[in-house]
């Protein structure tokens, strides 16, 4: 075990089973020595997060809506009595109504891009303004998670697309925001990966091969890739990064066409 991230601690919020980014990011976190505090959403994710926090070492975990500010606030409540510092919150937290993750984004519904936008994007800096307290003696890192939908058109992707350009947007004002204080605002971009959230897009199985067999490194992301990338972003080794959107998605993103070969 690395020990970069000794003497670290903070919450990772998202964990909904063992193919979640957020715990691909909680196991790497671990692994380079830090400790962990969890949020899940709602009973049925909570049981299966339980195995998966012991295993890494950990008892807190609170159940957390991020719709719900008393949830919210209970969580942060019990994190500041367990531990009157953290130097890490990674938010690993999207959702739309899978009926709009396909066909036309001119069908968007008002009610799901509020709620798209409150939980995939709002969420994030209603998490920061209550982890700031926590972080604002000895600074530390806020992660989150977005996806190239952002600012190119990804069949299908819609709203969220649309969720996630302002999500990195939030990434740069928080970062220059928090940036007096210590605080370093990060997101990191994988390329499609096999987990609920990703399975909701339409023709999910058709982007993943897509990304597969283009991608300068013809594979799709690994939860040990966007780990690794989390490790470097919260240790020290990253301590001159903020406001940045770094991209894991095995070069994807920088392709203007797809390869010869998959023409
Ligand atoms: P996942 O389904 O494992 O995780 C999504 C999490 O969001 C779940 O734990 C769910 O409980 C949580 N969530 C949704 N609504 C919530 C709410 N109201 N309150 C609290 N929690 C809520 O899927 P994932 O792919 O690991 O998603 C994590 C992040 O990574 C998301 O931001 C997603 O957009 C992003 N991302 C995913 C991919 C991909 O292809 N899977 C690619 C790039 C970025």
């Amino acid at each position: 075990m690395s020990e970069l991230l000794k003497g670290k601690r903070g919450l990772v919020m998202g964990v909904a089973n063992d193919r979640s980014i957020a715990w691909g990011i909680a196991k790497a976190l671990h692994e380079a020595g830090a400790e962990l505090a969890f949020t899940y959403q709602g009973e049925a994710f909570g049981k299966r997060l339980e195995p998966l926090a012991a295993s890494v070492g950990s008892d807190f975990m609170v159940d957390v809506d991020v719709t719900d500010d008393a949830s919210l606030d209970a969580a942060f409540e019990q994190l500041g009595a367990r531990w009157p510092t953290i130097d890490f919150v990674v938010h690993a937290i999207a959702f739309s109504d899978k009926s709009e993750l396909t066909g036309r984004i001119l069908n968007t519904s008002r009610d799901n891009f509020r709620n798209s936008l409150d939980i995939s994007c709002y969420s994030f800096l209603d998490v920061a303004r209550r982890a700031h307290p926590l972080m604002v003696e000895n600074g530390g890192t806020l992660l989150t998670l977005t996806y190239d939908g952002s600012h190119r058109v990804v069949p299908n992707y819609n709203v969220m697309g649309v969720a996630k350009a302002a999500l990195e947007s939030a990434t740069r004002y928080l970062a220059n925001d928090l940036g007096p204080d210590g605080i370093r605002v990060n997101a990191v971009s994988p390329g499609p990966m096999k987990t609920l959230a990703g399975a909701a897009i339409g023709g999910a199985r058709k982007t993943y091969k897509h990304t597969d067999t283009n991608a300068p490194l013809r594979s799709n992301a690994t939860l040990e890739a966007v780990g690794g990338t989390a490790v470097y972003l919260v240790s020290d080794a990253g301590a001159f990064t903020t406001g940045e959107i770094i991209h894991v998605d095995g070069g994807y993103h920088v392709l203007g066409m797809p390869q010869y070969e998959n023409l």
